[in-house]
Order: C-alpha cells, then structure tokens, then sequence
C-alpha cells in the first residue's frame, strides 16, 4: 500500500472517530501501520479476567522463584508477544468499571454503564459484537470461558441485555445463537424458571453436539454441528482453579486447542477465550490461585500461538485484560523490601477448595462448637504455614471464631469488611498470610482502575503499540477483520 493511501486512509478513519480520542497526530505516529495493514482472517482475542500487570508480573516472579534465589522474572509467553500496549478500562459512568461494560468496550467499541451487556449507556440499543459480525461475513465464532458461559466477559459477545444479572435471558440467547463453539464453565441452569425450557433443552432440540466427559470432548471432530462443551468444578459450575484440577478436568487449553481445531476454515474464525477465575482468585485475595491460573490462561495462549505460526499472514492474536482485581501489588508494608516468592508454592489448594473440603464440612460437624487446634493440621497441609508468629496466630484466632459462628463479614461493616470482604474470615486471612509471607498484599475485594497490558501479534500488530481505550481494542480488531469496509471509505 502506497504511503499516500496510507495517510488519507488514517485521517479517513480518524474523521469517522475510528480512533477517537486522544491526539490524532499521536495516533497517526505511533500506529506505523506501513507494511503491516492486511485483512485478518484468523482472530484470536483472550482475555485475561482480572488482569493486569501485577497479576501477570506475580506469575512470572513466582516461576522464577522456582529456578533459584536470584531476583527476576520467567516472562510467560504472551509478555513475548511483539506489539504490546496500556489499555484504559473505565466504564461509561464508573472510573472503576465492572466486567460487563468492560467486555461491551471489547466486543462493541462503545462505553457503556457498568452492568450492562452489549448495549449502550442508555440501555435501549443493542449494540453489534465483533463476533456477530464474524459470524454475518461467513466466518465460524467461539467463546470460551473458564467461568460459566452466561457470566457477563462471555456473555457480551452474543448477548445484549440490560443487566448481567439477568442469567437466564442471558443463557437462552446463547441458546439460540448461531455461534459454532461455546466451550467453558456451565451455564446457570439453576436461574431456569419453574415450568419454563431450560437453555440446554434448546440447544438439544437445535442439534447442539453437547458434550461434558472429557474422553468424548477429546475425541470431537469438525462438523455442521454447533458444540456445547462444559466441565464444571465444584464451586458454581465454573472450572475449578488450575491448582484444584484433576485428570478429569477439562483445561483452558483443551478447550482453546479444541475450537482452533473445529473452527479453523477457509472463510476463517473469531475465537475469544476468557481466563475468568483470574479474577474470582483476586476478588478473594488469593494469589497462588491468581498466579496458577494465569499461567494455566499463558498455556491456552500458546495453544493461539502455535495457530499463528501456522498462519502468520492472516491471523491477528491479541490478549488483554478487562480490568485489574484486587488492587494487587508486589510489595508489603510488614515485609517491607523483601520478596519471598516462593512462599506461594507451599499452597497447594485455592481458598475455594479450602472452604469445600476443610472449612465447611468442619463447620458442619461441630455447630459453632469446634477447636482451632483440630483444623492446624489441615491448615499447614493446605497452605504450609508453620512457625505462625503471635501476630500471625491472632489473627487466625479471632477469623477462626467468626467463622465458626457463620459470621461472613457483609459491606455494612465497614472495618470488619476491610479485614474479610464479605469471604470465609478464616480462608481469607490464611490467604492474606501467606501473601503477605511473600511479600504479595492487596487493597481491595473489588476491581480496581489501573490499565491494564495489551499485547499482540500477527497482521497489523502495531496497532497495538501505545496507550489506547478499551474501545479501541474492537477499532484495530474491526479495521483488521473487515479492511474492504474501510478502503471503501477512503476511496
Ligand atoms: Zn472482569
């Protein structure tokens, strides 16, 4: 493409508020996009729930803390990626969005109020998704997800609806859609109405290929058929935590790999793959669970990359984040400059399995009546804490007890929900412990409003070079995907 073209195509789609926002000179410069602009045929979005910088520089600190002493980082595999840029998150009327509005900037490009699923602020009009319009020019789309398949970072895809909340609205739609692959973490079949079809009763009557035994879903071919795949874990229907896992469970990799397999074609596909339990992980203050899981979240990348390798021409392979949960930084006031990464290794179950196979039954047994010194055993095992300090052992005291009484700490007490959130007061302070052991501290139960990191690579890759909005990620994925629409323009 000649230079020429090149500018007036830049200022064309800089007058049409392609890239709205911020200085066109500065857009202009910074999106060298000579040599790279080509249509992207293949198109694969992960997104990292939860996930900014600290969560993946935790990742990478703890898997160079299972080399040796030496401080440093073991970069996982999409902080290689080329292109690498800072995302802006917030929503239409929050600093702090929630994953709903987060996920329409994505999948439509446009604002919108925290909650809301693919339609505008003013929640009267639905608003186009990237995948839908794969879908409508003739490719295959995917959605995978390690949390359930109606949760709104999913749903924003192939929903619009007012509300996240409203799952069984959600689930139908997902239900009817035209979508080839929805892979993940089980829809709420428990929000189905008395006496009404359940979503999976109308993917059956549609033909949907459901599948759920990991043996079969290995064994799937490509076909007409649209596919229904879950695993559920334990807790909510989710997949468990990557550290919870057994051979059984289906992986955020199986699940990628799987969809490239099945949806590669020559008319090409969109495939977005969500790591969703980063942030349940974060929301708990439980790092070596956020630390896993994006390394299981890497893994599923390089399931990507290996496609792109194949592809390099036509493929465009972008993973981000939506937001940043928990507040989470490398660095604690009680440890001050130390860092001891390796603490973390010494957790060898999430604070959801904690609550599932040791907190609750425990409870259960003992009516409000039990011991500390009984679970002490259970404790070390599960999150290696030994030679616990006075201060330490206070602290474990005082949550035991209010977990023994069932007293989970709600909002409206302000300093108990700065110790707890609204979580298991054990659970949550062994993983604060242990966090803080290594040197990990967190100030929030919620998202916060940091940017997030961006990284790509494949066709047009530099356009993922800078500091941009979450809106702009659906800009350079559309510029990318349909670049006949935008010649027109320019012509
Ligand atoms: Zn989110």
């Amino acid at each position: 493409m000649k230079k020429t073209l090149i500018v007036t195509l830049i200022m064309m789609l800089s007058f049409t508020g392609l890239f709205a926002g911020g200085n066109k000179d500065a857009d202009v410069a910074s999106h060298d996009m000579e040599g790279q602009f080509g249509k992207a045929k293949y198109v694969l979005l992960f997104i990292g729930d939860g996930m900014a910088m600290t969560q993946i520089n935790a990742a990478e600190a703890y898997l160079n803390a299972q080399a040796g002493t030496a401080p440093g980082i073991e970069k996982l595999s999409f902080t290689q990626l080329p292109a690498q840029g800072l995302t802006t998150t917030f929503s239409s009327n929050a600093f702090i969005t929630d994953s709903a509005a987060a996920g329409t900037a994505l999948a439509c490009g446009e604002k919108t109020e925290s909650g809301v699923i693919a339609m505008d602020a003013s929640k009267t009009v639905e608003l186009p998704t990237i995948a839908e319009m794969a879908k409508d020019a003739g490719m295959k789309v995917g959605i995978v997800s390690s949390v359930n398949l109606d949760h709104a970072t999913p749903a924003v895809f192939y929903s619009h609806n007012q509300s996240r909340k409203n799952y069984y609205e959600i689930n139908m739609e997902l239900a009817n859609s035209d979508f080839d692959y929805f892979a993940g973490g089980e829809v709420r079949l428990s929000k189905t109405p008395e006496g009404q079809k359940s979503a999976q009763d109308v993917m059956e009557e549609r033909g949907f290929t459901i599948v759920s035994d990991k043996a079969e879903f290995l064994a799937l071919q490509a076909s007409e058929n649209q596919v229904y795949a879950y695993n559920h874990g334990f807790a909510f229907n989710a997949l468990d935590y990557a550290m919870d896992m057994d051979e059984d469970d289906i992986t955020l990799a199986e699940f990628t790999k799987k969809g490239i397999e099945l949806l590669d074609n020559e008319d090409g596909f969109f495939m977005m793959v969500e790591g969703g339990k980063i942030d349940w992980a974060c929301h708990a203050n439980d790092a070596a669970a956020s630390i896993h899981n994006t390394i299981a979240f890497d893994k599923a990348v390089q399931e990507g990359i290996k496609f792109y390798n194949e592809h390099p021409e036509d493929t465009i392979l972008i993973v981000t984040g939506d937001h940043e949960t928990g507040g989470l930084t490398l660095g604690f006031a009680g440890t001050k400059y130390a860092s001891a990464f390796n603490e973390i290794s010494k957790q060898t179950m999430s604070w959801e399995a904690f609550n599932e196979y040791v907190l609750d039954p425990y409870k259960e047994s003992h009516d409000g009546a039990g011991s500390l010194a009984d679970l002490m055993p259970e404790i070390e095992k599960a999150f290696g804490l030994t030679d616990l300090n006075d201060d330490e052992m206070a602290m474990i005291e005082a949550a035991f007890a209010r977990s023994l009484n069932n007293e989970v700490e709600k909002a409206s007490d302000s300093q108990e929900y700065l110790l707890y959130g609204s979580y298991e007061p054990l659970t949550v302070t062994l993983t604060h412990i242990v966090n803080q052991r290594a040197g990990l501290a967190w100030s929030s139960y919620s998202h916060t409003g940091v940017p997030v990191q961006t990284f790509a690579v494949g066709v047009g890759q530099d356009m993922f070079n800078g500091y941009y909005d979450n809106t702009d990620i659906f800009k350079y994925m559309k510029t990318l995907m349909f670049p006949e629409t935008l010649v027109a323009i320019a012509k």
